[in-house]
């Protein structure tokens, strides 16, 4: 998509063409608003293209509206899993597995997830929970957003920005979903990037998920597969912004693999995948009054649930903008 130079103005311009800005960008231009995305990087550079992705409420607070959603997100994700050739979103089943004993998290209710038999764990876990979720191929899921918001009339340009004081002189509505990027932009020092890294690999007949959820846990180990391929992970580098190669470290992720998934020994690597969690202590979903009757509203934050989150933020910023929040 580019921007014709005989298109009215839009409405809206959401800045960000990740996860939360696309998904924002579809329920505004559904919604009947004119809207634009404006992206300092392509779609295929963000963060969210890196993503595993699960819906897994992952590293975000606060809780309860964190929850909540989640719960809105899961119902589309069901939704969308319908068609999973156009969308890239199926439900798989698998498990969330401690090496330590631990409480159930509190998300599970939510996907009526229900404890493992001790002959079930798999070797050195001694808890977890089995369960049915969506397992989104972003890829191919951020193209089916770019294809339904195009859809709806709404487009996309490159565009980077200095300040959203910029950003208000384009549109009546700015709803600023910078990610990462927020920590300059805004500027919200609380903001901080958690560099992740995962790698993907040929398919050897994998249909069940995996994730280590064992508290405070040194290393992540999770297991998605998608179609033809597995994405394997990660690693957490609190603070670290730079998205730089490392072989040892990939190396590392697909040992940690294959020792709780003999099937991957000997899958063949396909590539790596690297973005940055934008932490912060609590997402930031609201709207500001710049004054001169301009609408400035946030969203970002989402640390390592951007995907999980996507669409109950997106409904909350719709209801904003639209006067029923
Ligand atoms: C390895 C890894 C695995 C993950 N796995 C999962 C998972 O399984 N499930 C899950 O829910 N989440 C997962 N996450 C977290 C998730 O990816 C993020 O929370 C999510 O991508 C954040 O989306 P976003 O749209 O807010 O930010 P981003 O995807 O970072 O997009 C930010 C956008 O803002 C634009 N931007 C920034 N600054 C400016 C500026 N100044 N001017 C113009 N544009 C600007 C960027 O160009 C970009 O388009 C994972 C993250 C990583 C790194």
């Amino acid at each position: 998509m580019s921007e014709s130079t005989t298109r009215p103005g839009p409405d809206a311009v959401v800045v960000g063409a990740g996860v939360s800005g696309l998904t924002t960008a579809v329920c505004l231009a559904e919604a009947g608003l004119r809207v634009r995305v404006d992206t300092c990087l392509p779609v295929s550079k963000t963060s969210s293209v890196a993503a595993g992705a699960m819906w897994d409420p992952y590293l975000v607070e606060p809780l309860d509206r964190v929850l909540s959603w989640s719960a809105a997100s899961l119902a589309e994700f069901r939704l969308l899993a319908g068609d999973p050739q156009t969308t890239g979103v199926r439900i798989r089943a698998g498990t969330h597995e401690s090496r330590l004993p631990c409480v159930e998290p509190a998300w599970t209710a939510l996907v009526d997830a229900e404890p493992c038999a001790i002959e079930d764990l798999r070797t050195g876990y001694v808890t977890g929970w089995w369960y049915r979720a969506p397992v989104i191929d972003m890829p191919d899921y951020l193209d089916y957003l770019l294809r339904r918001l195009a859809l709806a009339g709404g487009w996309l340009q490159r565009r980077a920005y200095v300040s959203l004081a910029e950003a208000l002189t384009e549109a009546p509505v700015v709803v600023n979903c910078s990610g990462a990027g927020a920590r300059d932009l805004v500027p919200d020092h609380e903001v901080a990037p958690s560099r992740g890294r995962l790698v993907v690999v040929e398919n050897p007949g994998i249909t069940t998920f995996f994730c280590d959820d064992t508290p405070n846990a040194e290393e992540l180990v999770y297991i998605f597969p998608h179609t033809d391929t597995v994405v394997l992970g990660g690693t957490s580098d609190f603070g670290v912004g730079e998205l730089t190669e490392d072989p040892l470290s990939a190396r590392a992720i697909l040992q940690r693999c294959m020792a709780v998934e003999p099937l991957l020994r000997g899958a063949k690597v396909i590539g790596e995948r690297m973005g940055l969690r934008p932490l912060r202590s609590q997402v930031r979903l609201g709207e500001e009054r710049p004054g001169s009757g301009q609408r400035l509203l946030h969203n970002y934050g989402h640390g390592g649930a951007g995907v999980t989150l996507s669409w109950g933020c997106a409904r909350e910023i719709e209801r904003l903008v639209l006067g029923w929040g």
